[in-house]
């Protein structure tokens, strides 16, 4: 007698339940994984804030903790919060543009997967309905984020910021990497992150 195979819910008619069950459990592109499906990310429906950032590096993929690592600490320094807060899943959700770490090449971590945010992206980002301030980091999160932006670089983006207020941060990634491009534009941190401190304090009421 042949065998009937399990009928799945389409992507697009998944309850939120099912669809955050269904993407912790994705190993889509595990062969390309060095270390193995390992999907992190936060999410609720009445998170406030999201952070659209790139993909796990190794240590995350250890811990399965979001920017549990020195990214993390910079960022929360950046966002004016602490460890409780930003990890307060109700208040900030955190969805990277690929779920699992994607290995490490000759000038540090891989691209994010380009099938995750195909897959779950668009059906995730539909489920927060409360979001009101974005943090775009890093060149892959800023190209879905903000298509419409003109060729320009990372930099000239991130320094029109104000010309995406209220809703869109664009943000370097906080990685220590990064430390060279912070020094050499210190209108971000005199400039950008007060105002970002402001109105994440606003929004989750922290002030
Ligand atoms: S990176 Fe994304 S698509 Fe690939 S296995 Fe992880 S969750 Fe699935």
């Amino acid at each position: 007698m042949p065998t009937q195979k399990p009928q799945l819910t389409p992507i697009s008619e998944m309850t939120f339940a099912e669809l955050e069950a269904s993407a912790r459990a994705c190993t889509l592109c595990s062969e390309h994984l060095p270390l193995g499906p390992r999907p992190v990310f936060q999410i609720s429906s009445t998170a406030r804030i999201l952070i659209a950032g790139q993909a796990p590096g190794r240590r995350v993929h250890e811990t399965g903790v979001p920017f549990n690592d020195p990214s993390g600490d910079r960022l929360r320094a950046w966002m004016g919060i602490d460890r409780a807060t930003f990890y307060d899943a109700r208040r900030v959700a955190i969805i990277p543009m690929g779920f699992c770490y994607p290995g490490t090449g000759k000038s540090g971590d891989l691209p994010p997967r380009p099938e995750c945010a195909e897959t779950w992206r668009k059906a995730l980002l539909a489920q927060l309905g409360r979001v009101e301030l974005t943090l775009v980091i890093g060149q892959y999160a800023l190209d879905w984020h903000l298509p419409e932006r003109t060729q320009g670089t990372l930099t000239e983006t991130v320094q029109a910021w104000r010309s995406y207020q209220p809703s869109i941060w664009p943000m370097p990634h906080p990685s220590p990497r990064n430390n060279l491009w912070l020094k050499k534009n210190l209108w971000f941190e005199q400039d950008v992150l007060p105002e970002l401190r402001l109105q994440v304090a606003k929004l989750l009421d922290t002030h």
